[in-house]
């Protein structure tokens, strides 16, 4: 399989072969295309190392247009996680979406800032991303896409009640999409609470 099949527009083609991507990963073959479909919520058991961050990229920056309202928002267990998925996301990216990664330890008043600008995708860790939103200064209300990055990493650093808080503010038409090395029972618990119609793909 070639990054061609998806049938990718050819910015986003040009931003992956000038990324040195030459073919697609396992995960992006199965990922990439019921992304872009969007016909059904997905839990993927996939480790980190499997261009799993790519697979969710390609297809957020193909399907969504710039217009300075949150769309997508990504979860991840650590800062340096988020700012690695940012970094890769704004390395595919196409035209002007905007792109904050929001994490503990950065200035709060510098995403405020940001966040008033206007963003389309935000990349942050739990902690931060709940401070946020009860301050209202964060909207997910209207989000078309809720990403979970490494659950099972979120579950063993204990932050799986603040997703789960997280989630409750998401609208209920989204599309929801998990990544996880292992799949715990409190993740399936979670994932049946919330999201109906799920497929599991193990990779
Ligand atoms: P990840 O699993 O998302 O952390 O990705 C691991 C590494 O593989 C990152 O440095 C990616 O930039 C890289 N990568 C992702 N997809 C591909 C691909 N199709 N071909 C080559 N490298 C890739």
């Amino acid at each position: 399989m070639n990054f061609e099949d998806f049938k990718l527009s050819k910015e986003i083609l040009n931003a992956i072969y000038k990324k040195g991507f030459e073919k697609p990963t396992v995960v992006q073959e199965k990922v990439i295309p019921l992304l872009l479909s969007r016909k059904k919520n997905l839990i993927v058991q996939a480790k980190t190392g499997t261009g799993k961050t790519a697979s969710f990229g390609i297809p957020l920056i193909e399907l969504l247009e710039p217009q300075k309202n949150i769309q997508a928002i990504i979860l991840t267990p650590t800062r340096e996680l988020a700012l690695q998925v940012a970094e890769e996301i704004n390395s595919l990216k196409k035209r002007n979406l905007k792109i904050l990664p929001i994490y503990g330890g950065q200035s709060i008043n510098y995403q405020i800032n940001h966040l008033k600008r206007g963003v389309d995708i935000v990349v942050g860790t739990p902690g931060r991303v709940l401070d946020h939103i009860e301050r209202k200064t964060l909207d997910i209300s209207k989000v078309s896409y809720f990403i979970l990055d490494e659950a099972d990493e979120m579950l063993d650093m204990g932050f799986i009640d603040d997703v789960e808080k997280i989630l409750k503010n998401t609208p209920e038409n989204k599309f929801f999409l998990m990544f996880s090395a292992t799949i715990p029972q409190r993740i399936v618990y979670l994932a049946k609470k919330y999201i109906k119609n799920y497929e599991v793909i193990k990779v």
